[in-house]
């Protein structure tokens, strides 16, 4: 018996795993699956970004849905537009030997009356924005009055981007007797008080210590002169030619024109960020999951939760406003157990700041040198 039979997950899913080529699962699946399967109970699962946390709500629910009942059992919350497609396909690929289940991704952007048409055909999993959610519903084109779940997945980011009021009035359009999972990666306030009004007694799963850093990414930052930083980054690109990785802007700005410029300088690179269109985003998406790009070029709200497999680098080409926002951005990368690495290309005015990241992710980074011409050539 592996060690997902153990678990409690039946054929139709043991087949999909294995497709997939997950071995064995993750810690918060370890916790969360048996859990879900036995039990009707809300629950609150905090465990890092890239450990699994999809799988952990995405089996259980494909395993509890009733798929020959084509009525709506399932809303999947999600904070963007990218994380509410990514989801999508996942819960797809793992239900692909269950006949008759649908899926369907409700967000911004995209045509509203197709989504709602969809939904319509019988789709027993909605996986949605707030946003475009809220819209549905004002618009009386979905009907969730009689669902069994609700997941609110990533809760802290959906909260940190100002959804709360969103998110309070879609509970509210659900039955009392659904269950609710959250699943997030940390427990701010706010995501405490979503979880007393909402919950009932939650079980509660922890992996790892709440807020740490992630042990499979390492840490290194670059002093350079605040003219320096482009050249830096170009550097850093020769000097690791099978760079695969997400690198970060402060603003649309400055996100557009350094993918511009490297584009320029013939480096396989793209921009992601809000002024581009939903399906301009989506082509770009494609493109560096396929590997077609090698630096993806985006602001902190376009790349929130994106999981492309193998990101070895994430570069901070400026750091977030926010120093929260740094555990998001390296968790880009060292997912699923591989090792990756953050970099922080900083003035030295900033050296402070990463001290102060320091404290956060509890790991220590390390001061490196930019590689020199001749370096690089050896
Ligand atoms: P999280 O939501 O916790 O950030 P994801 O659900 O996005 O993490 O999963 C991160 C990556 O790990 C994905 O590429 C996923 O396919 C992979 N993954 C999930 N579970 C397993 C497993 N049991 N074995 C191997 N890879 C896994
Ligand atoms: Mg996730």
């Amino acid at each position: 018996m592996n060690k997902f039979e153990q678990l409690g997950l039946n054929e139709s899913l043991l087949l999909a795993i294995k497709d997939l080529g997950f071995e064995n699962p993750s810690e918060v699946q370890e916790k969360a699956i048996p859990v879900l399967l036995e039990q009707n109970t809300d629950l609150v699962a905090l465990a890092q970004t890239g450990t699994g946390k999809t799988a952990a709500f995405g089996f259980p629910l494909i395993q509890k849905i009733d798929a020959e009942d084509r009525s709506t059992q399932a809303l999947i919350l999600s904070p963007t537009r990218e994380l509410c497609l990514q989801i999508t396909n996942e819960i797809k690929q793992y239900s692909k030997y269950v006949k008759g289940l649908h899926t369907v991704a409700v967000y911004g952007g995209a045509s509203i009356t197709e989504q709602a048409r969809e939904v319509k055909r019988g789709a027993q999993i909605i996986v949605a924005t707030p946003g475009r959610m809220q819209d549905m519903i004002n618009r009386g084109l979905v009907n969730i009055k009689n669902i069994n779940y609700c997941i609110l997945d990533e809760a802290d980011e959906m909260l940190n981007m100002g959804f709360y009021e969103d998110i309070v009035s879609i509970l509210s359009d659900t039955p009392d007797d659904k269950n609710t999972w959250l699943f997030s990666a940390t427990m701010p306030a706010e995501v405490a008080r979503i979880a007393k009004k909402f919950m009932h007694e939650p079980a509660e799963v922890t992996v790892g210590a709440k807020n740490s850093g992630s042990a499979t990414v390492s840490h290194e930052f670059y002093v350079v002169n605040a003219r320096d930083r482009y050249e830096a980054l170009k550097r850093l690109a020769d000097a690791n030619p099978d760079i695969f990785s997400v690198v970060f802007c402060r603003t649309k700005r400055d996100t557009q024109a350094v993918a511009e410029k490297l584009i320029e300088d013939g480096y396989n690179a793209a921009a992601l960020h809000g002024d581009l269109s939903q399906a301009q985003r989506d082509s770009v998406m494609k493109s560096f999951r396929g590997r077609q790009v090698q630096m993806l070029v985006a602001t902190d709200v376009a790349a929130r939760g994106i999981d492309v497999d193998n990101v070895t680098h994430v570069v901070n080409y400026q750091l977030p406003d926010e120093i929260e926002t740094y555990n998001h951005r390296s968790g880009r990368t060292g997912r699923a157990g591989k090792l990756g690495t953050s970099i922080v290309i900083i003035t030295k005015s900033e050296i402070r700041k990463i001290h102060a990241i320091e404290k956060i992710i509890k790991q220590k980074f390390e001061e490196k040198s930019i590689p020199s011409g001749i370096e690089i050539c050896e």
